[in-house]
């Protein structure tokens, strides 16, 4: 349950972590076509380079590859994820059929639960009758703290709070206990609070759904529209007291070591030692309470509403996080929520596709174990060592040469990289799920009792030392991150694959591809939030202040830079929430660049020399931009500006080569022209 903000991933999920996707189609598993790496196709030879690379890159894909109905957003990440699914789905089917192995026996038997669409159809609410009843039973506010540690298995961190585990930031040796603001269902704080018309209208259509959850239920239209206006109120309560997202960028603003005798002070109307012993966390003396300004905003809800409100939002989230899993018309008003309204999402997603996502997150060290068997070649890893040895020689050259840095800082750069620790394809040790029962016919308990299960896991890590050899992402994943506290960068089996990687393709393409994703992960380490941890992960300054003072002033052009991009009408990107990522960007292709001219010198290759009608130094700059085509809604354009810390394609390709003066090189474009502006940004 670790906080996204603790790794920088590659990219936000396709669902933008909203609620889970809808439900039942028709749609037969089909295997998606295999995408390409370097693909001429999607070149727009009308376009020209140095006014829109993007454009130029991308084009005619994104001409010839409008959005799927049951997509919000289309890219070339997305092509490769749902071929890493279908891929996914097929160890999941034979599993469900016939399986070979315990292991098989278990997440076969939780797939095909997920599957019974027919049983869910009959059973209506029933799976959650029994935790309604509880919160009905509920009759003083003494009993919430109770309440909501019994809550933990099938809520989650989607009432009120979030508790876990996380690595302490000052010593990373160690495991404490750390909250966290949480319990909102609209995409970020500010949809509550933003007087605009826009928000306004989603407001009120989220009211509706609230309205509808209700009487699904069984409640009078009175009574439900009553419940609604509860839920909202408490929601826009907790949104004040939320911090906002850039400040959750900040290691500093996020730690607040209190001692649990003090939590008092922040919500003295919540039974604490209560809670703390119900949901069974290990005995510690304190806890990171990372958004103090949340719990007494927590506090003033218990405090200023009544029995019947807080009961009316506990009985809306238990309903709503079930929603995607119960009868067809609560999948079908959750999708048209959070996917249609919300994201412009047309058509519901196949059952089979959710199944398979659920089934991966609640078993993806199972099913990881034979999917990586069948698509993961040692080769493939062999060849990737390579190529991060390759990157990490290019960043410790491009530090060396630096002309901002002292040699004070530069050294402890120096340090800084070679501690970093990298992971491939999978775990070395992949987890034991055989204490988590799995039944054939109880999708909604399979759920819950993975969700104890997790979180059990979670918190029993508090005292414990890190164990360094644990991933954050399943083997299908097309994704990779960096995380500050372990000072390690990760790359799933699942985005080792063509864009990305492509093993008969020539280095300048590999370099564009998986290469500047490697460089990407690796500059986090020195981006506006990783450099504020050392090599062993703990946040501490190890700049001195001058060469800090030039680091904010060399980031504060990206912040100017991307904070000037539009995505959409009357939108602009937010510089400071995109800083991290976009320095990765542009220090990833950096990297990347110096990392293939050295492969190629070593290999007596000139960067000269064409391929497909395209030198080398142009085909690197076009494999990086393929890997951003894509299209998305308005909507979801709109939700990302919020909530994403990635810039989006467009910007994350011509953001990055309007900074790199090889591009303009390699494109023959003029001093002057929009990907050869006069003033570069230039950190790494
Ligand atoms: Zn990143």
């Amino acid at each position: 349950m670790q906080p996204i903000h603790f790794a920088s991933v590659l990219l936000l999920g396709t669902s933008l972590a909203l609620a889970q996707n809808a439900t039942s189609s028709s749609t037969a598993p089909t295997e998606p076509k295999a995408p390409k790496s370097f693909d001429l196709t999607a070149i727009d030879k009308t376009a020209d380079p140095c006014t829109d690379f993007y454009q130029y890159a991308c084009g005619n894909w994104r001409k010839n590859n409008p959005i799927p109905g049951d997509q919000s957003r289309w890219g070339r990440f997305n092509e490769l994820s749902e071929r890493n699914r279908y891929l996914l789905y097929l160890d999941l089917k034979k599993a469900a059929d016939s399986p070979q192995s315990p292991l098989q026996k278990q997440y076969g038997d939780f797939y095909a639960a997920c599957m019974n669409s027919d049983l869910a159809d009959q059973l209506g609410d029933k799976p959650i009758e029994p935790l309604l009843k509880h919160i009905d039973s509920f009759n003083d506010k003494k009993q919430l703290a109770g309440l909501l540690a019994a809550a933990q298995s099938h809520l989650g961190s989607s009432v009120f709070f979030n508790i876990g585990s996380e690595q302490d930031q000052k010593d990373s040796t160690q495991q404490i206990a750390g909250t966290y603001q949480s319990g909102l269902s609209l995409p970020d704080r500010d949809y509550y609070l933003e007087d605009n018309e826009r928000m306004t209208k989603i407001r009120s259509q989220y009211k509706e759904y609230v309205t509808g959850i209700f009487k699904l239920i069984g409640d009078s239209d009175d009574k439900a529209a009553a419940e609604a206006k509860s839920v909202l109120e408490i929601e826009t309560l907790l949104a004040k007291g939320s911090t906002p997202r850039v400040d959750l960028r900040d290691p500093d603003k996020v730690y607040h070591i209190t001692a649990v005798s003090d939590l008092k002070t922040l919500a003295p109307d919540f039974d604490w030692n209560a809670y703390l012993t119900g949901v069974h966390i290990p005995t510690v003396k304190s806890l990171n309470v990372a958004t103090p300004g949340f719990f007494k905003s927590f506090n003033e809800v218990i405090d200023g509403q009544s029995l019947d409100a807080i009961k009316s939002y506990l009985r809306f989230h238990t309903v709503n996080r079930s929603a995607p899993w119960l009868s067809k018309p609560f999948v079908d008003a959750n999708f048209d929520f959070f996917q249609k309204t919300l994201q412009g999402q047309p058509e519901q997603t196949a059952r089979w596709k959710r199944c398979t996502r659920l089934t991966d997150g609640a078993l993806g060290e199972a099913v990881g174990q034979d999917w990586v068997k069948e698509n993961f070649p040692p080769a493939a890893k062999d060849n990737m060592e390579k190529l991060v040895a390759a990157l990490r020689k290019a960043l410790a050259e491009d530090i060396q040469s630096l002309p901002w840095m002292t040699a004070d800082t530069r050294k402890q750069a120096e340090a800084k990289l070679d501690a970093f620790r990298q992971k491939i394809g999978y775990p070395e040790k992949w987890r034991d799920y055989s204490k988590l029962e799995v039944k054939r016919d109880d999708l909604l308990g399979n759920l819950h009792r993975s969700q104890a299960f997790e979180a059990d896991y979670d918190l029993d890590k508090i005292g414990k030392p890190v164990d360094e050899k644990e991933w954050g992402m399943t083997p299908p994943t097309v994704n990779a991150y960096y995380n500050p506290s372990q000072n390690d960068i990760n790359f799933p089996a699942g985005i080792l694959q063509p864009p990305f990687y492509d093993f008969s393709k020539d280095p300048a393409v590999n370099f564009g591809g998986i290469g500047v994703v490697i460089g990407h992960e690796m500059t986090h380490g020195f981006d506006d939030e990783g450099s504020k941890y050392d090599g062993q992960g703990n946040v501490k300054e190890w700049w001195t202040s001058a060469d800090r003072t030039a680091f904010d002033k060399k980031t504060d052009c990206e912040v100017q830079e991307y904070g000037n991009f539009s995505p959409v009408e009357g939108v602009k990107l937010n510089g400071k929430l995109t800083l991290g990522e976009n320095t990765a960007d542009n220090g990833g292709i950096q990297i990347a660049y110096k990392a293939l001219l050295s492969t190629l010198a070593q290999q007596g290759k000139s960067l000269d020399d064409k391929i497909d009608g395209y030198t080398g130094s142009q085909r690197f700059f076009i494999a990086f931009a393929q890997v951003w085509c894509e299209n998305r809604t308005d909507q979801v354009s709109r939700i990302a500006a919020k909530v994403d810390p990635h810039s989006p394609g467009r910007f994350r390709t011509n953001g990055t080569v309007q900074n790199i003066d090889e591009f303009g090189k390699a494109f023959g474009c003029r001093q002057g022209q929009p990907m050869m502006p006069a003033s570069a940004c230039r950190v790494w």
